[in-house]
């Protein structure tokens, strides 16, 4: 994670690198604070001081949403393509390599099956430290099969997105999979089963114009940004003033596309709310207490 690879710039030049180690502080890229790192992972990557939600890896984020020890990955097998032969600045498949080496990912969203809060659940997770978690042919893939496989063994969907977008390098293979996990939900919710979509920061372009906007019930983290065109391109095509904040998690809830902001640490908890009473686990609960 880059925020941890950040050296310390407090006491001055005559501040010795080799005097702190590197990592141990960092600053808040929302009020400017220096924060202790370790208290930042323990509190879930949220700054103790002004609530910034800073982003969180895969393995911290199924971490913090699967019941521990129960998350199963799948799909791993699954390796991207250089089928346009891309070079441009960089060749696609050395990007690959590069963000292969430097994330430990194979690529830009991990999924698998777990419990959370006690449910049986298909989730995805997708890491914007991935290429800018944008959606290639893998990444679509590996989104549509956690749909399928949750259609087939009749349980949940739950997928936290963070996206910039389409992956361009694999032109229109990236495109198609917009379609293709669009449909995957279309059979899913034909099925009646539910589909939890979480936006995370920053969420948007073509992700946020597919799977991550069909949710049954969507959260978002505070202050994340969400949208699809960014505010130049859509001053441009509208030719109109944009209101202020106008692409984040609390204006989309304002204006009835997210239907709540919640805050990380109480996403586990409001998810298996949800959860409980789409399994109707909720309202036996609420019959036996009434
Ligand atoms: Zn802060």
């Amino acid at each position: 994670m880059a925020v941890f690879e950040k050296k310390l710039k407090v006491g001055g030049t005559r501040t010795r690198k080799r005097d702190i180690p590197s990592g141990l502080w960092l600053k808040c890229n929302d009020c400017g604070e220096m924060i202790f790192s370790k208290e930042l992972t323990s509190n879930l990557k949220v700054c103790p001081k002004c609530e910034y939600h800073f982003s969180m890896t895969v393995s911290e984020r199924i971490a913090s949403l699967a019941d521990h020890g129960t998350f199963r990955e799948m799909d791993a097998d699954l390796v991207s393509v250089d089928t346009l032969n891309f070079k441009g600045v960089a060749a696609y498949k050395d990007r690959l390599k590069a963000y292969q080496r430097q994330t430990g990912l194979s690529d830009a969203v991990v999924n698998g099956l777990c419990r959370l809060n006690g449910h049986d659940v298909s989730l995805a997770v997708m890491d914007f430290s991935f290429l800018g978690a944008s959606m290639g042919a893998v990444v679509g893939e590996r989104i549509t099969r956690t749909i399928e496989r949750a259609t087939g063994l009749r349980i949940p969907v739950v997928i936290v997105s963070a996206s910039g977008g389409a992956r361009m390098y694999e032109g229109i293979l990236s495109l198609m999979q917009m379609a293709k996990t669009s449909g995957a939900l279309a059979l899913h919710a034909k099925e009646g089963l539910p589909y939890i979509s979480v936006l995370t920061h920053p969420t948007t372009a073509g992700v946020m114009a597919s799977f991550a906007s069909l949710g049954d019930v969507i959260l978002a983290e505070p202050k994340a940004l969400i949208g699809f065109a960014g505010p130049r391109v859509i001053k441009e095509t509208t030719q109109q003033e944009l209101p202020e904040g106008f692409q984040t998690s609390e204006f989309a809830r304002d204006h009835g596309l997210v239907d709540a902001v919640v805050h990380r640490k109480q996403l586990k908890t409001t998810i298996g709310l949800l959860l409980d009473y789409f399994s109707g686990r909720g309202k036996r609960k609420f019959k036996a207490a009434g």
